[in-house]
């Protein structure tokens, strides 16, 4: 476990080393150690105590597993309670007020306790003592909106890292602000590291981007503003990094490969000058794209070395190469931190030689990005296809291809590394040719797709006036996004048939009084159109997965999608098409035990694209298609079975939307294709829904439009309805649904503030287009606080409603008199 063992092999000469490491490891644990353990700590099954004991044999596990296979430089950083955007912001005392806990004592006991934290005091905070204004509450508070300690408040915002489907905390920002170190959680576990034997390299997220990430609570400041005084808390940070021994320092930039506004992309070097550190070499790390316009930034850089992508930005790898400067090191990232497919090792290492050729010791290699985005460990899975198996890398894999490219680099005769290189080019060789992948039905089906399977018959204006003579809804229309809470029961129950443990039937039994009950709560509530609940669905990619063809599963393949929540994304390895029908029978079942309209649930093809990991060896565009078509029979069978409304949710359309701006339109237009051609099957009186969450809708309001589906279920309450600000400028032109109440908190919302979202809504859509629902599925809830707010939801419906009596079609001028009166 010392660091001994990963000094490079004897025998090597320094000129020809390589230096790996790797740019964060995944925090859950293989078998998601930190979640139960996290859930536990917040219903009060475990102590805090107990909780940090696991997370710190979590950081212990994970640092070993690198070491142990070679890996020179561990990261530490990595690791968070539940997210590490906001354990950055928690480190520099940027806690929202309401979250502080000098603010709850002074709203218990009316004893104003002075923080010690940046944005209160001006007395020195020494770095050793911590903040005692912060504690692990506090941040589970931030996230959460509450926590074990401490009175409830809004949680912040959460949203999308760049283009993945990992969610952070969003920084919130406040006019003239000050940060300071206010936690010490990042040097806390360096020195943990560095205790245990490792050579550490921790990871902050830059300045640059920590701002960028963030958003303003005020409108009249520009976050940008704030650069100056955010960097003496950068500088305290990377002194007490210093001061741990540490002699790397890695800073996450990923913005670098944005297109950046001129007075960000020229804040780099000043920003860089002024965190230059006497004993501290930092290495500044792009990913999830090129450098392109920010190329001479990064590479001007006044630091020690410079991390690029190399997976998504092959073509850069060889002009970062000739211009970097003779003192600079540069790390290549070789290996897909974000996919599951086996490195193509020969390919990588065509790439490095050049590299390493040029810059012998100063090429370090790694993943592309944090490991955070792949599942743990591939020897576990005992249950996939041996072929599959073969072709694929997990982050445990992936740590062990970056030590064999390194091995292949400087030792060119090892044995167990030419035996790697055989087995990968093995693996791509039968991955280009098998009959497990290329399906000659599939091919020709999507050779024969025409611009008319994209298109409804009639357009929007046309039916939903054949959809409401169906329906009959009222106005403000109350619905729900599909999934209800999933209890222990249920869990067990799906368990038990998995298991084998329950029979078919008996399991069929079981869901079924499931949705007998759903749907009786639902009537009871009073909603309008109702749902069937979900409970048959792990995860609604996963489900789907399992069922279509080209879709394989694993047992433990988990990421993290946010705090405590993971996914277990299927792996598309091949051309995609249904064998049966998927959900039907379920919700002809549901619909038969009501008169209102249940709706069928499906997950859109965007989707299921991008809460899956793709295959690399052909356009994603292609694949999208080709789950499209499968999808397109299921919305056509539902059809057929009599349910009159569809839902085809798309929550990860925004995270497709590629990072550069002259990339977006291209997408678009597949995506939009891919969605129109899995809705277009059916008649004008079906009703086709779908939903949106936690992403920024403002900029693809026009595709959203395009897609074209009769009724959008989207997002809003989180981010304080900022969407409905999209609406000033875009005419959305079909029915839509923004989420009154926030289903991440089990808070249970006032009646008045979903009414007066709603009023605000109506400001600026007409109200006949309205519709009333939460935010997102209720999967996560409990019932008791799922039908407390469900009933105010429909109190706050039935207020709007009143506001209209008789004139069920007014126009904007009077919705416009009606609100101000
Ligand atoms: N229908 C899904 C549910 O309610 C949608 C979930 C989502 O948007 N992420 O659970
Ligand atoms: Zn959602």
């Amino acid at each position: 476990m010392t660091s001994h063992s990963m000094k490079p092999t004897k025998g090597i000469s320094m000129t020809q080393s390589v230096t790996t490491h790797s740019l964060g490891f995944p925090r859950i644990g293989a078998d998601r150690e930190l979640k139960k353990a996290q859930e536990a700590y917040w219903r009060g099954d475990i102590s805090q105590a107990e909780l940090e004991a696991i997370g710190r044999e979590l950081r212990l596990k994970h640092w070993k597993l690198q070491a142990d296979a070679g890996i020179d430089l561990i990261p530490t950083g990595d690791f968070a309670w539940y997210d590490q955007v906001l354990t950055l912001s928690a480190t520099l005392g940027n806690i929202p007020l309401r979250h502080r806990k000098s603010h709850i004592v002074a709203k218990a006991d009316h004893a104003i306790h002075e923080g010690c934290c940046a944005a209160h005091s001006s007395h020195a905070q020494s770095v050793s003592s911590a903040c005692t204004d912060i504690d692990l509450d506090t941040l589970f508070r931030v996230a959460r909106g509450r926590a074990p300690s401490g009175a409830a408040s809004s949680a912040s915002d959460m949203t999308k890292w760049f283009d993945t489907n990992y969610h952070y905390l969003v920084p919130e920002f406040h006019p003239n602000q000050e940060f300071k170190l206010s936690w010490t959680q990042i040097i806390d576990e360096t020195k943990e590291a560095i205790a245990a034997g490792y050579t550490v390299k921790p990871v902050i997220i830059g300045p640059l981007t920590y701002l960028w990430l963030g958003k303003e609570k005020s409108e009249i400041f520009d976050r940008f503003d704030l650069l100056d005084n955010l960097l003496p808390a950068y500088q305290q940070l990377l002194q007490a990094l210093a001061a741990t021994g540490a002699q790397w320092v890695q800073i996450d930039e990923p913005i670098l490969v944005l297109d950046l506004p001129a007075k960000w992309q020229q804040a780099f070097e000043r920003v860089y000058h002024t965190l230059k550190h006497p004993a501290l070499k930092i290495l500044v790390a792009t990913y999830f794209g090129s450098l392109g316009e920010n190329l001479s930034t990064a590479l001007n850089l006044p630091v020690a070395g410079l991390h690029i992508d190399a997976v998504r930005a092959p073509e850069q790898v060889l002009t970062v190469v000739d211009r970097l400067s003779a003192h600079k090191v540069l790390s290549i990232g070789a290996v897909d931190g974000r996919n599951i497919w086996r490195n193509d090792l020969q390919k990588s290492l065509n790439l490095l030689h050049t590299a390493h050729s040029r810059l012998g010791n100063r090429l370090w290699v790694a993943p592309s990005c944090s490991l955070l985005h792949s599942p743990v460990d591939l020897d576990r899975e005992t249950k996939l296809d041996a072929d599959i198996k073969s072709w694929l890398a997990f982050a445990k894999q992936k740590v062990q291809e970056v030590v064999t490219l390194k091995t292949l680099l400087v030792e060119t005769q090892n044995r167990d590394a030419l035996v790697q290189l055989q087995l990968s080019n093995a693996a791509v060789l039968a991955r280009s040719s098998s009959p497990k992948i290329h399906n000659q039905k599939v091919q020709a089906r999507l050779a024969a797709v025409k611009p008319e399977d994209a298109q409804r018959d009639s357009a929007f204006s046309r039916r939903i006036e054949k959809q409401q003579a169906v329906l009959k809804l009222p106005l403000f229309p109350t619905t729900t996004i599909g999934s209800f809470p999933q209890t222990d029961f249920i869990r067990q129950i799906r368990k038990e048939f998995k298991k084998g443990e329950i029979n078919a039937t008996e399991y069929e039994q079981k869901i079924r009084a499931e949705i007998v009950d759903c749907i009786a709560r639902q009537e009871r509530i009073g909603i309008d159109v109702l749902v069937h609940g979900e409970a048959e669905r792990n995860d609604m990619v996963e489900y789907f997965g399992e069922q279509l063809d080209g879709y394989a599963f694993t047992q433990y393949g988990w990421v993290q999608s946010y705090g405590s929540r993971c996914v277990k994304p299927p792996i598309i390895y091949g051309d995609v098409s249904r064998p049966f029908p998927i959900t039907v029978a379920w919700a002809k079942y549901a619909q038969s035990l009501s008169d209102k309209p249940v709706k069928g649930m499906l997950t859109g093809p965007i989707t299921m694209l991008f809460w899956s990991f793709v295959r690399d060896d052909q356009p994603r565009a292609t694949t999208a298609l080709q789950i499209a078509l499968a999808l397109r029979d299921e919305v056509v069978d539902l059809e057929r079975a009599g349910i009159k409304v569809i839902q085809i949710d798309e929550p990860a359309i925004r995270e497709g939307l590629p990072l550069r701006i002259k990339d977006r339109a291209s997408y678009l237009e597949w995506a939009v294709f891919a969605f129109r051609v899995c809705a277009s099957g059916v008649k004008d009186e079906t009703q086709i829904h779908t939903h949106m969450c936690y992403s920024e809708f403002n900029d693809i309001i026009k595709a959203i439009a395009d897609l074209d589906a009769d009724v959008i279920t989207i997002e809003t309450s989180r981010s304080d309805g900022d969407l409905l600000q999209a609406f000033e400028n875009f005419n959305y032109p079909n029915d839509i649904g923004p989420g009154v109440y926030d289903i991440h908190s089990p808070n249970v919302p006032e009646v008045e503030s979903m009414a007066n979202l709603l009023k605000r809504a109506a400001r600026k859509i007409p109200a006949e287009r309205l519709w009333v629902n939460p935010d997102c599925g209720l999967k996560t809830r409990r019932w008791p606080e799922t039908e407390a707010a469900l009933e105010r939801m429909v109190q706050a419906a039935k207020i709007l409603r009143s506001h209209y009596q008789g004139s069920t079609t007014p126009s904007k001028q009077a919705v416009a008199e009606l609100l101000e009166a």
